[in-house]
């Protein structure tokens, strides 16, 4: 019988050695030896999966990379050292000069500068939909040359849903790959291969790390893509390190308690805060409010640990919100232990202009929050201190 995902999550590992260790060593070497020269040929060749050196297979890699296919459903992956580096490998692997992406025009900022900056460089052309486009507006988006439809959902930091199931028939209907970037949902909350998606990425260093601790990517799909990513991955060098992957398949082991709380509390605070008579309103995907509540209803377990509220005040108010904020962190990661609290006008998102922030959905009292593991007694009261702080 195949095996649930609880358990694929801690039991997949890589094989044991000879002093029948429980846990999974580090494997901390740059190369592997062999036992002859034809070994080594053949290993070369790519006619056997040996070891060769870790710029591109080490068995702590593998151990990611089968447990993280397992969670997604995906034939085969490759793990890199940032979620940069997977969302840069996972398109330029098989997109190139004179090829078309069209991509939600909510993504992650470095996703975006990506997009809009460097890949054109190179003669590769993207094309932008809004996050609650209809299905017709993303078909239109479609060119002759598009070779992928990439996205997020939710997205950073609007919280967004795109409809995965939609996107999924998009891209078979037009033959164009499919690549969704699962950071926020994690394969616990919701699987986007379930709805037809060909390819996942991972930053890893958000939940799946989940401890603020190391950095990381994964990319996932079919053996043949895969194939394309290692080969590039290969030779250009974006690898993870060994002790980082060790770091996050042991974090595999407890990422589903961890977003279980993640989620519990992020749902407490959205709930609390919508009444709150500082607010102007809350986004997550779990409240009846949110504009695609019957979208992330029908493709995630949860809503997620990310919640965003747009504070009254504007700009200066949100800067005073976060000044007054004293247990949660002022931070630019999420999915960590800690609650961590930004404020993307005027940090993470203040060299767009108030019009790009606007068409992404970022006002200027916008709060986003990490909802962390502590109490949500503590993280609430230190929340509606900041607010009361504020006015
Ligand atoms: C953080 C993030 C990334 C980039 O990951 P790094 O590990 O920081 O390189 C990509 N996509 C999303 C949605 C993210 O939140």
């Amino acid at each position: 019988m195949k095996k649930q995902d609880s358990t694929n999550a801690i039991r997949i590992r890589a094989e044991k050695t000879q002093y029948n260790e429980h846990t999974t060593p580090m494997y901390l070497t740059s190369s592997f030896t062999f036992d002859n020269v034809e070994d080594m040929r053949s290993a070369f060749a790519g006619e056997t999966d040996i070891n060769i050196y870790s710029r591109f297979v080490n068995p702590n890699y593998s151990e990611l990379i089968d447990k993280m296919c397992a969670l997604e459903g995906t034939e085969a992956g490759f793990a890199t050292a940032t979620g940069m580096a997977a969302v840069h490998a996972s398109i330029v692997s098989i997109v190139g000069n004179g090829d078309h992406i069209v991509a939600c025009r909510s993504v992650f900022g470095s996703t975006h500068t990506m997009l809009t900056n460097i890949l054109p460089r190179f003669g590769i052309t993207y094309t932008y939909v809004n996050v609650n486009a209809t299905e017709a507006e993303w078909e239109a988006a479609i060119q002759e040359n598009t070779k992928m439809i990439f996205l997020e959902t939710p997205t950073n930091p609007g919280v967004g849903i795109v409809d995965l199931e939609m996107i999924g028939r998009i891209g078979k209907k037009h033959k164009v790959l499919t690549n969704v970037d699962n950071c926020f949902a994690t394969p616990f909350v919701q699987k986007p291969t379930d709805f037809g998606i060909d390819i996942i990425t991972h930053s890893a260093t958000k939940y799946i790390d989940g401890q603020g601790r190391v950095m990381g990517g994964v990319i996932l799909g079919p053996v043949d893509y895969i194939e394309e990513v290692y080969t590039y991955c290969r030779s250009t060098g974006p690898a993870i390190s060994p002790f980082n992957a060790w770091t996050l398949s042991k974090s595999l082991e407890t990422l589903e308690v961890r977003m279980d709380k993640h989620c519990k509390n992020a749902l407490k605070l959205a709930t609390a805060l919508e009444s709150h008579p500082e607010i102007l309103n809350v986004k997550y995907p779990f409240l009846l409010s949110h504009p695609q509540y019957d979208i992330a209803q029908n493709q995630m377990k949860n809503g997620g640990g990310i919640v965003t509220f747009e504070v009254k005040g504007g700009i200066e108010r949100g800067r005073e919100f976060l000044n007054n904020i004293s247990l949660c962190s002022l931070s630019a990661n999420l999915g960590d232990t800690r609650t961590i609290v930004t404020h993307p006008a005027s940090t993470t998102h203040s060299k767009l202009t108030d019009e790009e922030r606007t068409e992404v959905g970022i006002t200027p009292g916008l709060i986003r929050v990490s909802a962390g593991l502590e109490s949500i007694i503590d993280i609430l009261n230190d929340i509606e201190k900041a607010l009361e702080a504020s006015k």
